[in-house]
């Protein structure tokens, strides 16, 4: 009987020599690595970079309108003004959310994201930072994605960075990641209707890190995108990152099929496979190497129990608690958990849990 010997392409050789991998390698991993010895290879990273701890956040999620000027085919969660189930907080609604996340359920930072909200003015937003810190000073605010700042800059006619100044005095500690999907333009216009490009995003992101507001940065894959334009997102984010260090971690986001119009329409018939899934957790590791530790594992987008295993594909973080999400719970996803549940699915796998706050300082 002849033995199979499973050789790593020589990108693998590459990156565990301490080189950092071009388009090309990215391209090779994507399409060519044998699964195991890719994850296999991330985890040692992984180890190296970061040690056998996985940290988590403990996070409120607050949506404060689902009401959308967009339509993108990736979206469960927008409506349309006329729609019966639309709806926009007021500024004591929004208090109000931030009292249960704070007094009743200890989160350290509020993630606020929401619709494209066309009657929403630039005030609209400074108010709600402004009382939220005024009752919760120390509570981190990371709200409004690049893909928000960027719409609200057109709608109110301001640029990007008075946008930014502005929030950033009225009380924004950070940004989420949200809204880059895909850059590649030919993918993303099938996936996005009525959102900035790309280059948008980044630019705005950019100007947000040169103003010292930090946040994570996102990839939306599983969908129509092809392997290269995996490789192409990632090394976008790399460059940007590598000029501003403004990115505290990178997390790859699982497309969620259920009640988009990619699934009315068929376009999809099915989510990606697990394996492909963790293929894009360790590709994610490897291209970054050093340019970004973190590499976060969302469980409300995998579940569980893939998050688990893809926490020894590369990942290093677990996101958080995610209180009150809506917007994957909306595409079908459970988004139930707890700081005690995090801690169990992380000693479970042979792992340490640090809670950390929102720019990954440890705190417990
Ligand atoms: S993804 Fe964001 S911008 Fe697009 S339709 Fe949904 S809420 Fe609107």
């Amino acid at each position: 009987m002849s033995k199979t010997i499973i050789k790593p392409t020589s990108s693998l050789e590459k990156v565990l020599s301490g080189e950092e991998l071009d388009f090309n390698d990215g391209l090779e991993l994507m399409k060519d690595e044998n699964l195991f010895l890719l994850g296999a290879a991330a985890d040692k990273l992984r180890k190296e970079l970061i040690g056998n701890n996985v940290s988590f956040v403990s996070s409120y999620y607050l949506n404060y309108t689902n009401i959308c000027v967009a339509s993108c085919q990736l979206c469960a969660f927008y409506r349309k003004e006329k729609d019966l189930d639309s709806y926009t907080l007021s500024p004591e609604q929004i208090v109000k959310r931030a009292e249960i996340a704070v007094n009743d359920l200890g989160a350290t930072e509020l993630h606020i994201v929401g619709g494209f909200n066309a009657k929403l003015g630039l005030e609209y937003y400074e108010n709600m930072f402004k009382l939220i810190k005024l009752k919760f000073p120390k509570i981190v605010i990371k709200a409004l994605t690049p893909a928000e700042i960027f719409f609200i800059s057109k709608v109110t006619r301001n640029s990007v960075k008075e946008v930014l100044v502005r929030l950033k005095e009225s009380g924004l500690d950070a940004l989420p990641g949200g809204g880059a999907e895909i850059f590649n333009k030919q993918t993303r216009d099938k996936i996005v209707i009525g959102k900035c490009s790309g280059d948008e995003w980044l630019d705005t992101v950019f100007q947000a890190h040169n103003l010292g507001l930090k946040g994570n940065c996102t990839m939306l894959f599983g969908h129509i995108e092809k392997p290269e334009d995996i490789v192409d997102h990632i090394i976008k984010l790399r460059d940007l990152n590598k000029k501003t260090n403004g990115f505290t971690t990178f997390i790859p986001l699982k497309f969620s099929l259920e009640n988009t119009e990619l699934e009315k329409q068929h376009t999809l018939i099915s989510e990606s496979p697990s394996t492909y899934d963790l293929r894009i957790i360790a590709v994610s590791r490897l291209l970054f190497y050093t340019a970004l530790k973190n590499i976060s594992v969302y469980w409300v987008a995998l579940g569980k129990k893939l998050a688990q295993v893809a926490l020894c594909y590369g990942g290093s973080d677990l996101v958080g608690t995610a209180f009150s999400e809506e917007i994957f719970k909306a595409a079908g996803k459970s988004n139930q958990t707890s700081v005690q549940e995090l801690k169990f699915l992380i000693k479970e796998i042979g792992r340490n849990p640090v809670r950390r706050d929102t720019f990954f300082n440890i705190i417990g």
